[in-house]
C-alpha cells in the first residue's frame, strides 16, 4: 500500500506496460543517456553488428527494462529477459545463451545478484561467443565448448558498486539514470495520460509531478490514483484541484512524502527536538522497524533535504522543520 515506492508489484505489470514506451524517441528526458544509446545503436546496425554490452544503472523506476526492450526494438532484434537471482545455477545461464538467435537481446535485471560461477561463465559469452559447459565432477569432469550467437547483453543494476570489475570491464557502454525534473516527469505525465485517454490540464499534471520523487513509476502510479478519483468523485478531468484531493486521500503530500515520512520527520522535530537521535530510537517512535526507516523512508528524506544522517544521529535539516510548518532553532542543519 506503499502508493509512493519506486518498487512495482505484479498487480501493476499491466497497468505499466500499457503506457510503456517502445521506441527511443518516446523515452521521455534523460537526454544524454538518449543521445549516447541513439549513436551506439544506429553505428551498430549500420555496421551490421551488434552494438557493445550496455550496463544500465540507477535508482527502481527510472527505466532501466524499458531502455532495454527499447534496445532490442531499436535494432529490431529478438530480447530474452531474466534477472541475476533467477540464474542459480551456470547450467542455467547456459542454456540460455546457446538458444539466443544471431543479434538478440539478453537482459539481466539485477545482474549484480548473478552467481559467482554463471558470472564467469558470463564473460567469455560477452567477450568471445563461446562458453565452455563442464561436464561431470571431479578428475572426470570435461569442458564441453559451445558457441554462442552475436548478441547484445543488457544488464541493469539498482546497485553498480557491488558489480565486479571484471563484469564492469566486459560493457562497453555504461549509462546512468539519475532522477528526472519535475518538468520531465510533466511531459511522462501528459504522454501517459493521452496514452491512457484521461484529460489533464498543465496545473494537474504540474502536481502530480511535484509529488512523484523524481521517479516515472510513481508518477504514472499517482496518475491512475488520480484518475480513479476523477472519475468516481469529479468530473473526470485530472485538474489541481482534483490532483491535490485525491492525493489527499492517499496520504502523499506536495513534496511526495507519505504518512510514514512525515511520522518519521514529525518525531525527530516534536520528539528529539530535531535529532540528533539514533536510527532504531527513531524506529521506535514511528512503530517501524529500523530497517523500514532506513531503506523505505530516508532515502527520499535525505535526498529531498530534509533529513541529514550525521555521526552523532540523524537530525532534521531546516528545510525539514519548514516542511512541518515549524521554525527551526538557530543551531540547525542547513
Ligand atoms: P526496476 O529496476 O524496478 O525494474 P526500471 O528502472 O527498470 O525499474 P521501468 O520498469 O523501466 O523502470 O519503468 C517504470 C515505469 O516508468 C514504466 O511504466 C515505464 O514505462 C515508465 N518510464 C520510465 N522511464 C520513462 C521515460 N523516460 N519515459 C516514459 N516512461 C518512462
Amino acid at each position: 500500500d506503499h502508493v509512493v515506492s519506486a518498487y512495482v508489484t505484479d498487480a501493476e505489470l499491466d497497468a505499466e506496460a500499457s503506457v510503456r514506451p517502445r521506441r527511443l524517441a518516446e523515452f521521455i528526458a534523460q537526454h544524454r543517456v538518449r543521445d549516447q544509446l541513439d549513436l551506439l545503436l544506429k553505428g551498430a546496425m549500420g555496421r551490421g553488428t551488434p552494438p557493445d554490452h550496455i550496463l544500465l544503472s540507477g535508482p527502481p523506476g527510472l527505466g532501466k527494462t524499458t531502455l532495454a526492450n527499447i534496445v532490442a526494438s531499436e535494432l529490431n532484434a529478438g530480447i530474452r529477459t531474466t534477472s541475476g537471482p533467477a540464474i542459480e545455477r551456470s547450467g542455467d545461464l547456459a542454456a540460455i545463451l546457446t538458444s539466443l538467435a544471431e543479434g538478440d537481446v539478453l537482459f539481466i535485471d539485477e545482474i549484480h545478484r548473478i552467481a559467482k560461477p554463471a558470472e564467469e561463465l558470463l564473460y567469455s559469452a560477452m567477450e568471445d561467443f563461446r562458453v565452455d559447459v563442464v561436464v561431470g565432477k571431479g578428475p572426470g569432469a570435461t569442458a564441453i565448448p559451445l558457441d554462442v550467437e552475436p548478441f547484445t547483453l543488457v544488464g541493469a543494476t539498482t546497485r553498480s558498486g557491488l558489480l565486479t570489475g571484471p563484469m564492469r570491464d566486459r560493457f562497453g557502454f555504461v549509462a546512468h539514470l539519475d532522477f528526472y525534473a519535475p518538468a520531465d516527469l510533466h511531459l511522462l505525465l501528459q504522454r501517459s495520460a493521452r496514452i491512457l485517454g484521461v484529460p489533464i490540464t498543465e496545473d494537474g499534471a504540474a502536481e502530480i509531478a511535484g509529488r512523484s520523487r523524481g521517479t516515472p513509476r510513481i508518477a504514472n502510479r499517482l496518475l491512475r490514483r488520480v484518475r480513479d478519483f476523477a472519475e468516481v468523485r469529479g468530473s473526470g478531468v485530472v485538474d489541481q484541484a482534483t490532483a491535490r484531493a485525491a492525493l489527499k486521500v492517499y496520504d502523499v503530500d506536495e513534496r511526495g512524502l507519505d504518512r510514514l515520512d512525515r511520522a518519521v520527520l514529525t518525531a525527530l522535530v516534536d520528539s528529539f527536538r530535531g535529532g540528533p537521535v539514533g536510527l532504531s530510537t527513531l524506529a521506535v517512535a514511528v512503530g517501524e522497524q529500523s530497517d523500514t526507516v532506513e531503506e523505505v523512508c530516508e532515502p527520499f528524506l535525505v535526498r529531498a533535504g530534509l533529513l541529514a544522517r550525521t555521526p552523532r544521529g540523524r537530525v532534521a535539516t531546516e528545510a525539514g522543520w519548514r516542511h512541518l510548518g515549524r521554525t527551526p532553532p538557530e543551531t540547525v542543519v542547513q
